[in-house]
């Protein structure tokens, strides 16, 4: 949903003000809607987003920080000046730093002090100063953080909070009140806190669960392949009351094909993304006789393994190594993103594919084949939203890997992998785009190499 066509709580206009205006922010570029509103979002690749990632640039290197993934939304929570942030939707101020019980803490108190606290209502601190009323009480939450013997009252374990696990950005049973999403949002943060953004998915989801249900399935995995071919191929069993299968599930990198299992609901669920030995004898086949099957940056690991697999139990063991290889990429994709080079990324969309559609004719839903296929050129208003909303799409499927990159280590936990991430990132903040693509394939065999180490 587009941010501004939302209604802007009146608080949230109040601190918009505040914050816009705070000297903190002194030259981080904003202008202003016909409205007189703060302009809060921008998109990276604007001439308005790339002022402000200068800005945070600058930002992190005054205040120490390494200019890597995960730095400006370092920096964020660093110079927030009141370090609450006021949701969009409901106006409530939730800390951007972290200290609300996650899950897993609410329910440690719940067992120990049988008391039933909400998430993001309450922060850390607050809970500790109800919940310590005597000694044993203390005993029970030293043992819950797992804190040094040395505290010995109620303020020093909120200082050993603060310090160890605060500060630290640490998510072992603390989170902050609102995602960070530099440079995007003026302030660095999503406009709707953990407040809202729950239901504020879910009124989307709603909103468009035709269309964004597919959507999601066509671009959260940057495949490659004809997917509008393929999408339209999938309507045809679903016209029949059948639900379809990719022979080659694109959540582990293979490509958009028209070409599917026919399967009834449950099965299809049952299944869940993993590949048997006739799937992975199917696509061998048809790459033999020249067919695109997996997504260019899955190849590495599928051209390693492939040939292994002798039974259904190597194909679900491959499976979950390609699985695995999809999500080092999406996470270097979000690294990508992050650091501003959205427009390197944009050319592994297939974009092309939303200007087609195609009539089948002759579906037969036992088989999946069909007698013949007409492709109709589509050139309009719509195919122009679409294209927008899909490359919308794809990089808020990035959204949830920003999080995990923000994390001290990388998902693939290689130094010499790291080498070759900030090799690439180098040649990108020089303008080498080829150079950079190069540097990229020779991560995706490092992510092979180390995956193929598993099999
Ligand atoms: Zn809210």
């Amino acid at each position: 949903m587009s941010e501004n066509k939302r209604k802007n709580h009146p608080e949230f206009t109040k601190y918009q003000e505040l914050i816009a205006n705070h000297q903190v922010y002194q030259g981080l570029h904003f202008s202003r809607n016909r409205s007189g509103s703060v302009r809060w979002v921008v998109t990276g690749k604007s001439e308005e987003g790339r002022q402000r990632k200068k800005w945070w640039v600058a930002k992190c290197k005054e205040l120490g920080i390494k200019v890597e993934a995960g730095a400006f939304a370092k920096a964020a929570v660093a110079l927030h000046p009141t370090k609450i942030h006021i949701c969009q939707i409901c106006g409530k101020g939730l800390s951007v730093e972290y200290v609300y019980p996650n899950k897993n803490l609410i329910n440690k108190l719940k067992l120990a002090f049988q008391v039933e606290y909400k998430a993001f209502d309450k922060d850390i601190f607050q809970i500790i100063d109800e919940l310590s009323t005597n000694e044993e009480a203390l005993k029970k939450l030293k043992v819950i953080f797992k804190s040094t013997d040395e505290i010995e009252n109620t303020e020093m374990l909120k200082d050993w909070l603060n310090e160890n696990h605060t500060k630290k950005s640490s998510k072992s049973f603390l989170s902050p009140g609102v995602m960070s999403n530099p440079p995007d949002r003026f302030d660095g943060f999503h406009s709707d806190g953990s407040c809202c953004r729950s239901e504020s998915d879910k009124g989307r989801h709603k909103e468009n669960l035709q269309r964004y249900g597919q959507d999601r399935r066509v671009y959260e995995n940057w495949a490659d392949g004809d997917w509008k071919q393929a999408d339209r191929l999938m309507s045809e069993f679903r016209k029949v009351g059948l639900s379809a299968d990719h022979i080659g599930p694109i959540s582990l990198g293979f490509c958009h094909r028209p070409k599917f299992h026919a399967l009834t609901k449950e099965k299809n669920s049952a299944k869940n993304n993993r590949m048997s030995l006739s799937d992975v004898r199917i696509l061998i086949a048809d790459e033999n006789n020249g067919e695109q099957v997996v997504s260019w940056h899955s190849k590495y690991i599928w051209d390693s393994l492939k040939n292994y697999v002798q039974n259904d139990p190597d194909a679900v063991k491959l499976s979950t190594l390609m699985r695995t290889n999809l999500h080092y990429v999406l996470t270097l994709f979000s690294i990508i993103d992050e650091l501003g080079f959205r427009e390197f990324l944009m050319q592994f969309l297939n974009l092309k594919y939303s200007f087609f559609d195609y009539k089948f004719e002759g579906f037969d839903p036992q088989t999946g084949k069909f007698k013949t296929l007409t492709r109709i050129e589509k050139r309009g208003k719509n195919q122009d939203n679409n294209t927008k909303r899909y490359v919308r799409i794809a990089f808020e499927s990035l959204e949830e890997y920003k999080s995990i990159t923000n994390r001290k280590v990388n998902l693939w936990n290689d130094p010499e992998i790291d080498v070759k991430v900030n090799k690439m990132l180098e040649l990108l903040k020089l303008g080498e785009k080829s150079e950079a693509e190069i540097e990229l394939h020779e991560i995706l065999k490092e992510f092979a190499k180390q995956l193929t180490q598993k099999w």
